[in-house]
């Protein structure tokens, strides 16, 4: 199990201590923000940046090949986007998709029942690295509700390991926050996502 810092209005500084306390692997949310921080923390060698962030299209071009991994990868429309993309820097971008696990209108992600099609499809992208999948199923404060989530997301990963697929893998499974991370490594998070545990609490702002 990784931990992916979730770094969000955490000012530059402040991740670089933590760097230094040894965290590898910061999750941004906005390309600007990122953008500042990776420039402010350096090359350092063995710190990995990973984007969690909800995507917009026409920001996609900024984030291919400028991250180890893309957490949120929504719609089949935004995986083609980063193949087109991935490809005119003869690069290829490690991704997961994201599962829509609650149902949720105002969230993204994949349905769970169209799964299984798109990544059919995705396999045959040659410059996308499919690793896994994320979800953020809807908040509680009881972490034992978000259980049940987890599984569903396990379970799918489970049954797309299981089709014929070639470039496909189901390595990771990004699920858990502050909150509820404990519940998900005990149901197979390969990483976790964690901000306030390790930060405090930060201004709220729309994401
Ligand atoms: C902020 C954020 C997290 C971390 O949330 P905390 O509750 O602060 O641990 C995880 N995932 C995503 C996508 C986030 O935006």
């Amino acid at each position: 199990m990784r931990l992916v810092a979730a770094t969000k209005y955490v000012e530059a500084s402040r991740v670089l201590e933590a760097i230094r306390a040894g965290l590898t692997i910061c999750g941004e949310n906005r390309w600007q923000e990122a953008q500042a921080k990776i420039q402010a923390v350096g090359e350092r060698r063995g710190v990995e940046w990973h984007f969690i962030g909800r995507l917009q299209r026409r920001k996609l071009k900024w984030l291919v090949g400028r991250f180890g991994l893309i957490h949120s990868v929504e719609s089949l429309e935004q995986a083609e986007e980063i193949q087109r993309r991935a490809r005119e820097q003869h690069t290829s971008q490690a991704i997961l998709l994201e599962v829509n696990v609650g149902g949720e209108e105002s969230k993204g992600g994949f349905a769970p029942d169209a799964l299984p099609a798109a990544v059919s499809q995705i396999d045959s992208f040659p410059s996308v690295s499919v690793q896994g999948l994320m979800a953020l199923p809807p908040w509680n404060p009881d972490p034992e509700t978000m259980r049940p989530y987890f599984q569903r997301l396990k379970r799918l990963a489970d049954r797309i390991n299981r089709m014929p697929l070639q470039r496909v893998h189901m390595h990771e499974l990004s699920m858990g926050m502050s909150n509820d991370f404990e519940v998900a490594v005990e149901e197979g998070a390969t990483l976790v996502r964690v901000g306030t545990a390790l930060f405090g609490a930060r201004e709220r702002r729309a994401i």
